[in-house]
């Protein structure tokens, strides 16, 4: 059983994962400054004698060096995420995203953890057109949150050579599921909807609805978290992974299945109109991503589609807000 360090842990894809390794049997460490995190969605684990809850900033050079010491594996997720939060404040994203990403690699370099895997992010893709998204072809970055995650994996690269740490990282494709945030302005579109459908408010899509997403399930985005830290394969380290379904739904289509599994718990919902905005800053138009690379290294295979990833958010979204 291994010793696990998972920064943000109190966030959405976090939590998650702590809840994932406890239940393995592994010994779990959470950092984290709650910036976007929740203790809701620790209390469970906070009870476990295998759970560590530190709270502490990873801007803080000292604080990351406590906690990855004596660590086997580094699970890196703390991050200022949103790009319409980058947009507007750009100088506090850089700062949490790029000094206490570093602050994280040279403390996992310093305490010899066995491997570093973090949140990287398809926004790196910028504004490259091909569809899928394969690893090796990006654009330029379109916001300054894309800029901050494709720095991730520039030092992520400088390390493994330079120092010889070994680093994974996982560009996750719009993830969602049970914990993700439904309040406040920079939620995300699924739970923003979810919530808005509940109360009968009408949601607003950015556009005209046809930009397409490869929303990928939370159990993808685990498996492919517990494939990269454990795997033996030296060819499969030191490089990033696309972590998505390999499919992409547009966002018109994801609302109507919205209202449609809604609408089978509250039958009013099927009223609800949707409402069409003007096109949001830094936004990619399409998104679907190859995931050959991470079937082929890490033995991937997703277990959720975006329907039936859906259907299980919606069942828990309507337990826990009904
Ligand atoms: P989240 O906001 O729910 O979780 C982020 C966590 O990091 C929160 O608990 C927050 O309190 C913590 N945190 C923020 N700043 C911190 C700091 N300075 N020190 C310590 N902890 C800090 O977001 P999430 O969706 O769970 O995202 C997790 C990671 O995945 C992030 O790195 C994000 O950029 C990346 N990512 C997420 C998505 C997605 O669709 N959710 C897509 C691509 C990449």
């Amino acid at each position: 059983m291994a010793n696990i360090l998972i920064t943000g842990g109190a966030g959405f894809i976090g939590s998650n994962l702590c809840d994932r390794f406890i239940a393995k049997g592994h010994k779990i460490t959470c950092l984290d400054n709650f910036a976007t995190g929740h203790r809701h969605n620790l209390a469970e684990l906070l009870q476990h004698p295998d759970f560590t809850l530190m709270e502490g900033d990873i801007r803080d050079a000292e604080t990351c060096q406590q906690a990855c010491e004596g660590q086997d594996y580094v699970l890196h997720q703390a991050a200022l995420g949103s790009v319409p939060r980058s947009v507007n404040d750009p100088v506090t994203s850089n700062a949490v995203n790029v000094g206490g990403f570093l602050n994280m690699l040279v403390a996992a370099r310093d305490t010899n953890v066995k491997r570093f895997v973090y949140a990287a992010s398809s926004s790196t893709y910028g504004d490259s057109e091909s569809l899928p998204k394969v690893e090796d072809v990006i654009g330029k970055p379109l916001s300054p949150y894309a800029v901050t995650k494709y720095v991730n994996e520039l030092y992520a690269e400088v390390f493994a050579k330079t120092y010889g740490i070994e680093c994974i990282g996982l560009r996750y494709f719009n993830v969602f599921g049970r914990r993700q945030d439904p309040n406040g302005a920079y939620a995300a579109v699924i739970p923003k909807f979810v919530i808005q459908l509940l109360r009968h408010q009408s949601p607003t899509i950015n556009g005209t609805g046809d930009y397409s997403r490869d929303f990928t399930y939370i159990d993808n985005v685990i498996q492919m978290n517990e494939r990269a830290m454990l795997t033996d394969n030296p060819e499969a380290v030191n490089t990033v992974y696309n972590t998505a379904v390999g499919d992409r739904t547009t966002i018109n289509d994801m609302a109507r299945l919205l209202k449609e599994y809604l609408s089978a718990f509250d039958p009013k919902i099927k009223e609800v109109e949707i409402l069409y905005g003007p096109v949001r800053a830094g936004d990619v138009p399409h998104s679907k991503a190859s995931i050959d690379k991470a079937v082929q290294l890490l033995g991937y295979a997703p277990s959720h589609s975006f329907a039936t990833g859906l259907k299980e958010a919606v069942n828990w979204y309507w337990d826990q807000l009904k």
